[in-house]
């Protein structure tokens, strides 16, 4: 930002009105209206991305009927790139502009609007003047008929629920906003206002899911030694079926499936989402990697961090639960296996390190194709397993005096706090040195640059545990495959697994499997059942239409399930360890 231009434009008012008179369509009509302008040309910019969901989304691509006017006579108002509308401002001291979103993509991370509710993700609703990111602006919202509530961590205007107020672009972009008739309850945690607003219905129960989410909230600002909101905000959407989440600073967006809460997984899935997003309010929101604020809501914004930034969340919303004891120990030791299986049954361990997974998570994480099981890995499953790897690396190096908790808290206190910016990637692992009591950079070396195999039995050991192989004594052929059986019963292939039999004998993604040894295939969970192990196969195919038959040599499937049990006679340091590491 050009300082000098800021200045001139201090004395700028910008206030927007969102009404919604085509809600079954999916349309919301914003008004904006800038005052006190003094420059010769005014550019007006929608992001291309919403910070926490990396990837170019484009949400110009959802803008049209666009004018502006100048003393309620229309002016020229040309886009001069894909995502910029140009006006020539020079003696024009306010500008109106109108313009219609359609918003029909239900995901956290975009908009949504229909006659039942509006989703207002700010990043692709509201446009802004170039280089007023600073600039605080008013939102008037006239909902639709019927829709009666306001939720957002935006605070109103003279107690106004639908007139609310932003200090400036970064938080309006960071304020996703739900107008309709959600179910809102809340609950305090010393002194912050926590709101929970339903869209959807569900079964959940509002007594335990307050109980519990208090109980999540407050071991979280423990880690970190304060809760810096004052007012948060958990918006959940329930659908049939409904996942994903997205962090903000003083809010969340949650999917959830509405009937998901009434059977113990669903719910311990719930919870699991919840605390993830909220940890986020520290890590990544405040504790962040030095690219992620200020943003460029033009570009991508690359960090290698990306495996502190959510991997560490995923980590941590184990962790979390598991500490407030919501559930035994063993399940969350489960959970733990489950990343390890992830982890290991993917042939992209071997390819990808978890910085470049990070960095690259604007054209491969966000644009999985068929290959992507083979190349990449995930940051936030590689993340995790970094995670408990440091923290019980810490914890037993200092002899249980420290743990990761204490590398988060120093590093949000230390950055976000005091240095009042992001962290580099050399800073962060200086964190863990100071609390590890060594250098890193063997670790670093291996782990995170590097695609050295995790020795999951060391790690664990420190605190008495150990992995089994669930499957170590199997011997059973596998093809390699991953297929999808479409409407009409054609079994196609989906993705070919690297190493496999498939992988190395050419069976391609989208062939249809027909028959194997002439015997017609009619389900691929079966297609092996009386086959072994080395045994030479004529596997026929249609590729493109054209029927082909490849020979196939068969070979063990080498997938792993890992389980975690205690080891025998734990020592009283395993112990000491295990004690910091899973209870508070
Ligand atoms: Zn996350």
């Amino acid at each position: 930002m050009n300082p000098s231009a800021s200045k001139a434009q201090s004395t700028s008012t910008i206030s927007y009105t969102v009404t919604f008179p085509e809600a079954q369509a999916h349309y919301a009509d914003i008004e904006m209206h800038v005052s006190g302008l003094k420059q010769n040309i005014l550019d007006l910019k929608m992001p291309v991305w919403t910070p926490g969901s990396y990837l170019v989304r484009e949400f110009a691509k959802n803008i049209e009927s666009f004018s502006a006017e100048v003393g309620g006579k229309l002016v020229a108002s040309p886009k001069i790139n894909k995502n910029t509308w140009r006006i020539a401002a020079k003696g024009v001291s306010e500008v109106t502009v109108k313009y219609r979103v359609y918003a029909n993509e239900i995901s956290v991370r975009t908009s949504y609007i229909d006659v039942s509710h509006g989703f207002l993700s700010t990043s692709g609703i509201f446009i802004y003047p170039a280089n007023m990111l600073h600039q605080p602006s008013t939102i008037h919202i006239k909902p639709y008929k019927g829709w009666d509530k306001v939720s957002t961590s935006l605070e109103m205007v003279n107690g106004d629920p639908f007139t609310r107020v932003s200090p400036n672009y970064d938080i309006l972009f960071d304020s996703p906003i739900e107008v309709g008739n959600q179910d809102v309850f809340g609950f305090d945690v010393s002194g912050v206002k926590y709101e929970v607003c339903m869209y959807g219905g569900g079964n959940y129960d509002k007594e335990r899911l307050t109980k519990d989410l208090h109980n999540i909230v407050e071991h979280e600002a423990a880690i970190f030694g304060e809760n810096p909101n004052k007012h948060y905000v958990f918006i959940v959407h329930n659908h049939l079926k409904g996942g994903g989440g997205l962090e903000h600073l003083s809010s969340t967006v949650l999917g959830a499936s509405r009937d998901a809460y009434a059977n113990e997984k669903g719910y311990q899935g719930f919870l699991s989402l919840a605390a993830h997003e909220h940890f986020h309010l520290w890590n990544v929101k405040r504790l962040r990697p030095i690219v992620l604020g200020p943003f460029d809501y033009d570009n991508e914004n690359y960090t290698t961090n990306l495996w502190i930034a959510e991997g560490f969340t995923e980590y941590y919303q184990g962790i979390v639960v598991n500490r407030t004891k919501l559930y035994p120990t063993e399940n969350y030791l489960d959970v733990l296996a489950g990343e390890f299986n992830i982890l290991e049954n993917l042939p992209g361990r071997n390819v990808q390190t978890v910085a470049e997974s990070s960095f690259d998570a604007w054209i491969k994480a966000y644009r999985p194709n068929e290959n992507s099981n083979n190349t990449t890995i995930s940051y936030y499953n590689k993340g995790a397993i970094v995670g408990m790897m440091l923290d019980l690396e810490i914890i037993n190096d200092s002899k249980g005096k420290y743990s990761l908790d204490d590398v988060m808290k120093y590093m949000y206190t230390e950055y976000y706090k005091t240095k009042q910016r992001g962290y580099t990637d050399a800073e962060f692992k200086k964190g863990f040195e100071k609390f590890a009591g060594k250098k890193l950079d063997d670790f670093y070396k291996k782990y995170i640059n590097g695609l050295t195999p995790v020795d999951y039995n060391s790690y664990l050991g420190y605190a008495g545990y150990k992995v089994v192989d669930e499957l170590a004594d199997t011997n059973e052929p596998a093809l390699g495959v991953v297929t999808a059986t479409t409407a009409n019963r054609k079994i196609i292939v989906t993705n070919v697994i690297r190493g496999t039999a498939a992988y190395i004998d050419g069976i391609n993604v989208n062939d249809e499997l027909v028959s194997i040894d002439d015997n017609p295939i009619t389900d691929a969970t079966t297609m092996l059942n009386d086959k072994k192990v080395g045994d030479k196969i004529k596997v026929s195919i249609i590729r493109d239409g054209l029927p082909l038959t490849l020979p196939v040599t068969l070979l063990r499937n080498d997938k792993v399930k890992y389980k975690i049990v205690p080891i025998d006679n734990a020592s009283p340091q395993q112990l000491l360890v295990r004690k910091k590491w899973l209870t508070l």
